[in-house]
């Protein structure tokens, strides 16, 4: 689709489509589509899902990375923890690097080989460098990947398998996002990451669970949140198919921080912009103290009156181990949008009651070992 990028704050356009950032203020940017410009073939609707079929709503000509990410399932499931609650997962592990962020690494791999990049670089926490690294090795570019202190150690261990480079930095996932935009200025990487082409990708998630659904839109969507780059593209996704008519009402995004981590939270509750937080969560995958597109996310819990909750570390590994028993694996930061239901079904029950939830299980990259201890 035509497309422009516009800055998510100041509202400038900016000139050049290879910037990460607002020239001006340093804000994040946004892909502005022309609709008009949309073009979906006669027999949409029919195609089976997966990435590849939403080609039309991104801002690319065709998915040249395109590896199969995406068509993932969505499971339902009564368990006796949830009864009387309509429980759908939407099982994002199955994705090639076993996490949602494959969905944007596809745009934003292809982005980089249409703009004639040999490499990439981007700030990690441990998924988005693996799946980062994946997709830049088969698309035969290279890959720089800077890793926050937090980092889960198997993670990085992949990445270099993989084949990129990792630069270890001392501090939190904040600093080795600042490293990153540095080395690619300097060193005239493209830069992947939590920024707007990757979260056209990344919108897919909720076309496919909508897909699924035959359109009858679900109640409550739970979402854990580290950078929110999913939690604003959901939203974005939503607003596109309302545009289109193909839904009439919205899900209430709920979304799920740790404890030790809960910026968005924080600022949902005070009402308040966000503010930086040190991360300390055993959730590594949603360790991040101040998400890029917190503003954006807190947007989309007010569009779809949705809420914010945080939930202690012992939830979370609670909710992996019982998501397990029912043969569903998922990483810590994968299985907080369960704790989250879980949560808000001890204070908030009867909202829940005979209520269309489906829950968004983002990965599962943690070894084992880690989560049963
Ligand atoms: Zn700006």
């Amino acid at each position: 689709m035509d497309y422009r990028l516009r800055c998510s704050r100041c509202a400038s356009y900016s000139r050049d489509n290879t910037r990460f950032r607002c020239r001006s203020c340093g804000s994040v940017l946004e892909v502005e589509y022309n609709y008009r410009s949309l073009a979906l073939p006669d027999n949409f609707r029919s195609l089976r899902i997966s990435n590849g079929k939403y080609v039309p709503f991104f801002p690319v000509e065709s998915l040249r990375a395109g590896l199969g990410e995406g068509g993932t399932q969505l499971l339902q499931r009564h368990m006796r923890i949830t009864k009387g609650i309509k429980l759908y997962l939407k099982m994002e592990t199955k994705n090639p690097t076993r996490s949602f962020k494959d969905r944007g690494s596809s745009v934003e791999i292809t982005k980089a080989l249409d703009f004639g990049f040999d490499r990439v670089v981007c700030a990690s926490t441990g998924n988005m460098g693996m799946s980062i690294a994946h997709y830049a090795k088969v698309m035969g570019i290279g890959a720089t990947i800077f890793i926050s202190a937090n980092a889960n150690k198997a993670k990085v261990a992949k990445i270099r398998k993989y084949g990129a480079r990792v630069v270890r930095v001392d501090k939190d996932f904040n600093e080795a996002l600042r490293k990153a935009e540095a080395f690619a200025l300097s060193e005239s990487a493209f830069v992947c990451g939590d920024y707007h082409f990757r979260k056209e990708g990344q919108k897919t998630v909720i076309y496919e669970i909508l897909e699924q659904m035959r359109y009858d839109v679900p109640d409550f969507i739970f979402v854990p949140v580290g950078n929110a780059t999913l939690l604003s593209a959901i939203h974005k996704g939503l607003m596109e198919f309302r545009m289109l008519g193909w839904i009439d009402r919205l899900p209430r995004i709920i979304a799920v921080q740790s404890e030790g981590c809960d910026p968005l939270v924080r600022a949902y509750g005070r009402k308040s912009r966000i503010s930086y937080m040190v991360p300390n969560t055993v959730a590594d995958a949603i360790a991040v103290g101040y998400p890029t597109f917190g503003t954006q996310g807190l947007m989309a819990l007010r569009d779809t009156r949705g809420d914010a909750i945080r939930v202690p570390d012992h939830k979370i590994t609670e909710a992996v181990r019982l998501l397990g028993k029912e043969g569903i694996f998922a990483e810590t930061g994968g299985a907080a949008g369960f704790a989250g239901l879980l949560e808000m079904r001890g204070w908030k029950g009867r909202l829940l009651e005979g209520k269309k939830v489906v829950v968004v299980v983002t990965g599962n990259n943690e070894p084992r070992g880690r989560i049963w201890s």
